[in-house]
């Protein structure tokens, strides 16, 4: 390809909203402009390496036995309803009307979709498993795109769904998926970080997430020095705190009255003492909560509703109280986790009032009445505690559980920090940034239970198929790829996913040099190399820019003098590296092919 022939607008200044590398280099080296806030437009450049990712995606996904599928984007918002998600999206995502009034819903991801197709076509167990997915425009309402495609608008996403007749299989494929991931990371030249996740909104059990750090991540990862451990922070896990006995010597609970004190820093101050020792009570509103309060003490006051005859009951709103060491924060998504509740918050002060009777400041564990009582695990480790007295100006010392509280649950809720301790190695942990580059998911019935898809086994039985979901951001991966690899120069793009693997540069374009440059380029294109040959009137200072910009791997330069040689040479230097090669002029091409070969390996 002829450089000008193509539309490769690089730039000398920084756009200023490119806040990270990897914006600012795609703008410069001509890949990307800006159609307006959150949406990008690919220039030429810019989408050959989209389609490489695109290329190496599917490669994988083919080679696991999924089957490509193209939906639309626009989706009907009845499947959306059938699901569940048409209310708990929210914002993010946009819903537009026809012209006859009907809903639809512009795809941030195609569950619905997708199962809405199986579950027209399936019928009998022998059709599974099937794997479908999508390499496709997904679009995303966020409130404040930043950072160019790593968080835009609208993106592409490649989406697979997998159905299932059993544990056995899902767990197959969702392996396979994971191996998959493996390699597309890799073969994009990725470092990423395998890690645990929480479902959220997705609904389900086991999920993996594959990271890439980054500064202006938006997850907070959790990672030990020692072993191999790593979580998102959602629902990372530490070391337990070790429960020792020995609290019969504690004497009896006795109030203390605590004018104006309330805030831990004030208590501590007061009692003279470390926040470890206190039993941190905060009252929590829970919505859409799918338990059974009816015999859980302080959980009667609670009323279970069905939102639509099909859907099982559940309490709209309920209110506990979650008790936490005074130095610890409580994880909210673990706190919702373990009351099957599709989102928890702060209880309001007045509710606090009205719930535990007592001003704010002064919730403790001992005498709730209309709360159920919801314990971490660090609290039975708190020997001889302090905690609020459900009355104004209060606390009480020598709170012990088990002899003055009993919880109606104990689970892990802290939010773990740097410094806490694994609990596989008991390593020490400590926190990065992290982006979402893949996910994979166990949706289990999640949405094959509510959207009513069946199929039948060898005995004519009806059954729900299992679903697992599992996607990758192309945009992302691409841009991913740009932060990893880049100098102050520009980029310096991995060989499997440069726009072009070799970049001839002649000195002047003209007579011998513009013949060898051509001809050069031509034999390469034979052998399946991409090559850009700069035939621009330019200085050739102002082309070696733009060659370490656009990050193509290796530069040829062409020059009169090198070809007046008595063996005539060119030069030959690898993006990224200093030293320039002079390769004969009869062996630069097959030397050239091998090198790109090596490469894609
Ligand atoms: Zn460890």
């Amino acid at each position: 390809m002829l450089f000008t022939k193509t539309f490769i607008p690089t730039l000398r200044e920084v756009p200023a909203d490119a806040l990270i590398v990897s914006h600012r280099l795609m703008f410069r080296a001509g890949m990307l402009r800006k159609l307006a806030n959150g949406l990008f437009a690919y220039l030429p450049l810019g989408l050959r390496s989209f389609r490489k990712v695109e290329a190496i995606v599917r490669e994988e996904m083919d080679a696991t036995g999924a089957l490509e599928i193209k939906p639309t984007v626009v989706v009907p918002g009845e499947l959306w309803k059938e699901s569940g998600r048409w209310e708990t999206m929210g914002d993010a995502m946009l819903r537009v009307k026809n012209r006859l009034g009907g809903e639809f819903v512009l795809s941030p991801t195609a569950e619905e979709a997708v199962t809405s197709l199986v579950r027209d076509a399936l019928a009998s167990y022998r059709q599974l498993p099937l794997t479908l997915y999508q390499i496709n425009t997904k679009y995303r309402d966020e409130i404040r795109p930043r950072y160019g495609v790593m968080r835009g608008r609208e993106f592409v996403m490649k989406d697979a769904y997998s159905y299932h007749t059993d544990e056995a299989s899902l767990d197959n494929t969702y392996q396979a998926m994971g191996a998959a991931y493996r390699r597309i990371f890799k073969r994009c030249g990725l470092s990423v970080i395998p890690v645990r996740a929480d479902s959220g909104a997705m609904g389900g059990s086991d999920s993996e997430e594959f990271m890439v750090e980054s500064v202006i991540g938006d997850n907070t990862l959790i990672l030990c020095r020692n072993c191999a451990y790593a979580a998102n922070v959602e629902k990372a896990s530490c070391k337990p705190e070790l429960v020792s006995g020995g609290t019969a010597a504690v004497p009896a609970l006795e109030p203390i009255a605590t004018p104006a004190v309330k805030t831990i820093e004030q208590l501590c101050g007061f009692f003279k003492t470390d926040a470890r020792r206190f039993i941190k009570t905060l009252i929590y509103r829970a919505r859409n909560v799918a338990l059974d309060l009816a015999q859980v003490p302080g959980g009667a006051g609670f009323v279970k509703r069905k939102s639509s005859p099909e859907a099982p009951e559940v309490y709209p709103e309920a209110f506990f109280a979650v008790a936490i060491r005074g130095d610890l924060e409580v994880n909210e998504v673990k706190l919702a986790a373990a009351l099957k509740a599709s989102e928890v918050s702060l209880a309001e002060d007045t509710e606090v009032v009205r719930l535990t009777g007592a001003p704010v400041g002064f919730a403790g564990p001992v005498g709730l009445k209309n709360l159920p009582l919801v314990a971490d695990l660090t609290v039975p480790a708190i020997q001889d505690g302090i905690s609020g007295a459900l009355a104004a100006d209060t606390h009480y010392v020598h709170v012990v559980y088990g002899r003055d509280f009993v919880p109606w649950l104990n689970v892990d809720l802290r939010t773990v920090v740097s410094g806490d301790r694994c609990g596989l190695c008991g390593g020490e942990l400590y926190e990065k940034k992290g982006n979402e580059l893949g996910h994979i998911f166990k949706l289990g019935h999640k949405y094959t239970r509510s959207m009513q898809v069946n199929y039948l086994d060898e005995n004519g039985q009806t059954h729900i198929p299992l679903m697992g979901t599992y996607g990758i951001g192309i945009d992302r991966t691409l841009a991913s790829v740009i932060e990893e690899h880049h100098d102050d120069e520009g980029i310096i793009w991995p060989m499997t996913v440069a726009p072009y693997q070799v970049i001839i540069i002649p000195i002047t374009y003209a007579g011998e040099v513009k013949a060898l440059a051509d001809s050069l380029a031509a034999n390469l294109e034979q052998s399946r190399i991409d090559v850009l040959l700069d035939d621009r009137h330019e200085r050739p200072g102002v082309k070696f820019k733009d060659a370490d910009l656009m990050g193509i791997p290796y530069r040829v330069v062409v020059g009169e003098k090198n070809l007046a040689r008595d063996t005539p040479v060119v030069e030959v230097k690898r993006r990224g590296e200093a030293s320039v090669r002079l390769l004969e002029v009869s062996k630069a091409e097959a030397e050239l092919i091998r090198l790109v070969y090596r490469e894609l390996g």
